[in-house]
């Protein structure tokens, strides 16, 4: 038997790769995972400074599906329970931030002083919230059909038991969950309530990770997609993202699949249309009858597949694939006395303030008021910065970093003054960083934006959205395809349906 053979290549050990891998290989298949970097997890995982204080640099939280854990038995390779959830806290210039809960009673109370009847409506909003999250998580476990390609019965049954769970969640959640996808986070934050303070707080959500502003249409949707990925308002597994990815490796691992770091695919092997292999940056050749990409469509296709391997129409589809990274991270380590409270903090403090903050990228430009996202763990603090686009107008991403850094204090100094004087050293991550270090094309942080036009049967493109793709035996299974954008392993273990 060929030692360089396997059952299964799996290209990425980012979340959703490992998810697939686990799943292959506890179906006794020969899998082998490779990545590129030295080590696993891809945007889900925990570095060092250089005194060793650990930090997540990319991924700020969320969760894995509960099937998944169990399926794959996480908790015996290492997988913490999803800790208790720390509040939202929106900050306010005068310091009564708002802070919201995961109890839907306790964050009534703090509602209350911003307006009576936001707090009155406030347990409506989560139960709505809950019940539509509930219907994209069903839909992200469906298959799609390969509309309009190929359209079969058999394809189609996926969306009937969709259909179904849908007319079950009851007319009018059904109804209010199709309405919400359209519509922007404003208007559907304005449905329910009043203070500007709560519908910016809730329209943040929206927002995060995606290149959008609260005033564009299927703001609503990555509202939805956002409250599903964290189960909530807040993040939960703040600071332990390397402990997921580790769990999933040796679950791997434990199964009887390989995993080999620093092995950068360079080519998938094509022969008319069929897959054979890949051949490594040092020009190893791997064979294997299927070979499954985590790595984002875009660069699976054009970079690792070429152009002239692939149907020219596909190929112009997949050019047109929006990846829209705006996204930049500043990590500060601090002597401890940062002053911080847990949780997920927002600077968020009207929706005009967040779509201007999103202008700015519309225009190639930094946000000179960003809307910012802060998490700590221990002594690190660490900082979601949006908006500043991959494709700058004027300037480099080399030159910029400072920038945003400068950019990022200002705005949180006005909240917490003293937080400058504690900060050691700092780590700046721009839109160019993600694609260099992280693998992710245009610094795009889902492999693709999540908008409705890339949704469903149309991602990662309308014709071609089951994880096959046009070369017999390559499949996806990153963020890119339907099921993916977020931590959730939705992707990952609906690629193994497919496959036989
Ligand atoms: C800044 C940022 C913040 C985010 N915040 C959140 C959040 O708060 N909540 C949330 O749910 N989601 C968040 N996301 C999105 C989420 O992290 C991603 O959607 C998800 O982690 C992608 O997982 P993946 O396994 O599909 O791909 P990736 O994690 O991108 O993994 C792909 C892997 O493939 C490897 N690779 C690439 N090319 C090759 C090659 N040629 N050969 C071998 N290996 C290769 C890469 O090194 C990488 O390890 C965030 C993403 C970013 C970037």
């Amino acid at each position: 038997m060929n030692p360089n053979r396997y059952d299964a290549i799996i290209i990425g050990a980012g979340h959703n790769g490992l998810v697939a891998a686990a799943y292959l290989a506890k179906r006794g298949r020969k899998v082998l995972v490779l990545e590129r970097r030295g080590i696993v997890g891809g945007s889900v995982v925990t570095e060092t400074f250089e005194d060793g204080s650990p930090y997540d640099p990319v991924w700020t939280g969320g969760m894995l599906r509960p099937d998944i854990v169990k399926d794959l038995r996480l908790a015996s390779h290492g997988l913490q329970p999803d800790p208790v959830r720390k509040p939202f806290i929106s900050l306010q210039a005068d310091s009564h931030h708002l802070v919201l809960d995961a109890d839907p009673l306790k964050a009534a109370e703090a509602i209350k002083p911003f307006s009576e009847k936001d707090a009155s409506r406030w347990g409506e909003f989560v139960r709505f919230m809950n019940k539509a999250a509930y219907i994209l998580d069903v839909a992200y476990d469906t298959l799609m059909p390969r509309l309009p390609k190929d359209f079969s019965l058999r394809e189609g049954y996926g969306l009937l038991e969709l259909g179904l769970e849908l007319r079950l969640a009851g007319r009018k959640d059904m109804l209010n969950f199709i309405r919400a996808l359209p519509m922007t986070a404003q208007e559907l934050s304005e449905e329910y309530f009043e203070s500007e303070i709560v519908k910016a707080a809730v329209a943040s959500l929206a927002i995060h990770t995606h290149t959008l502003g609260p005033m564009e249409a299927g703001s609503g949707y990555t509202l939805i997609h956002n409250w599903l990925n964290r189960g909530g308002l807040s993040h939960v597994n703040v600071g332990k993202a390397g402990g997921i990815t580790q769990a999933l490796a040796n679950a791997v691992k434990s199964f009887g699949g390989e995993i080999r770091t620093e092995a950068e695919v360079e080519r998938i092997q094509v022969d008319t249309y069929t897959c054979k292999g890949v051949v490594l940056k040092n020009g190893e050749e791997i064979f294997a009858d299927t070979v499954i990409s985590a790595v984002d469509p875009k660069r699976t296709f054009l970079d690792l597949v070429g152009a002239p391997n692939l149907p020219p129409e596909f190929v112009w589809k997949v050019q047109s694939i929006k990846m829209r990274g705006s996204v930049a991270k500043v990590h500060l380590l601090t002597d401890g006395n940062h002053g911080i409270p847990e949780g997920t903090l927002v600077v968020a403090p009207s929706i005009k303030y967040l779509e201007k903050a999103y202008d700015a990228a519309k225009y190639g430009e930094i946000s000179e008021k960003p809307y910012l996202e802060v998490t700590t763990s221990g002594n690190v603090v660490s900082i979601h910065f949006q908006f500043a686009p991959y494709k700058l107008k004027n300037g480099e991403w080399k030159v910029e970093s400072g920038n945003i850094y400068k950019l990022a204090i200002a705005a949180l100094s006005d909240y917490f003054p003293n937080l400058q004087s504690r900060i050691t050293n700092y780590h700046v991550i721009t839109p160019l960083d993600l694609e260099t270090t992280y693998a992710l094309t245009e610094g795009d942080l889902n492999h693709g934006q999540l908008m409705l036009d890339q949704f469903l049967f149309m991602r990662p493109i309308p014709g071609w959205s089951n994880h096959k793709t046009p070369i017999d035996n390559l499949y996806l299974c990153g963020s890119g395809v339907h099921g993916g954008g977020g931590v959730s392993g939705a992707a990952g273990r609906n690629v193994v349906k497919v496959l036989k």
